[in-house]
């Protein structure tokens, strides 16, 4: 299985992004064709001959487009701003994935406190953020279900994305500070959107 010149390949993010994706594909030349739920392919046909979708981890969407392995992929802004040293061109809010990066923790989180142990998988976020309110931090990178950290006193706090904040209240926690909005973008690779650009635009325009 091979890309040939003309095509463009487009990465995106399998799970919550990749299901809100797929009713602003439907119905456009760029569907998916292939069913991802009956398949394990990880390169699907659309229904253009010019663009196959590529699925991958969220965490990945920014390396493979910066190499122009993908011409193009959609990420959320969460994973963007840890991966800020890829060179890639932010195109798009595509506006789905809304939620927000929050600071959690016990109810009186900031009194009097100087240092911190913060659970989170966004380290720099998490460090500018820190920072920005004068508090020291230790960072526990942990890859996921950082809610419970802080009830086994792995950490103090944590630093993840809250929607409902119905994962925070079940475990505890109560939303501190927001440190910013986030929602999903559609990033392009530089080379792509001189030698594609026809295509490029005619899916930022389905997206947009
Ligand atoms: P909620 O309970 O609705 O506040 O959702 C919080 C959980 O869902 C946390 O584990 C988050 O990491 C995850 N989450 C919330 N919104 C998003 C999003 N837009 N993209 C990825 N994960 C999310």
């Amino acid at each position: 299985m091979s890309i040939n010149k003309q095509e463009l390949v487009l990465a995106l993010p399998k799970g919550r992004v990749f299901d809100d994706l797929l009713p602003l594909l439907e119905g456009t030349e760029f569907a998916i064709k292939d069913n991802p739920k009956n398949t394990r392919k990880l390169l699907l046909n659309t229904k253009s001959k010019y663009v196959r979708v590529l699925l991958i981890r969220g965490w990945d969407v920014p390396t493979y487009v910066t190499s122009g392995a993908a011409n193009l992929g959609i990420v959320g802004k969460d994973i963007l701003l840890e991966k800020e040293s890829e060179e890639y061109i932010e195109l798009l809010d595509l506006g789905i994935g809304q939620c927000r990066l929050s600071l959690a923790g016990k109810k009186n989180l900031l009194e009097g406190s100087t240092r911190m142990k913060i659970a989170t998988k966004y380290p720099k976020s998490s460090i500018r953020f820190m920072e920005s309110i004068g508090i020291q931090s230790e960072i526990i990178y942990l890859h996921g279900s950082q809610e419970i950290a802080p009830a086994l006193n792995l950490s103090d706090a944590i630093i993840d994305l809250v929607d409902s904040g119905n994962t925070l209240k079940e475990n505890g926690l109560y939303e501190i500070q927001v440190i910013r909005e986030i929602s999903t973008r559609l990033i392009a690779n530089k080379a792509a959107l001189k030698t594609k650009s026809s295509i490029v635009q005619e899916i930022k325009e389905v997206l947009s």
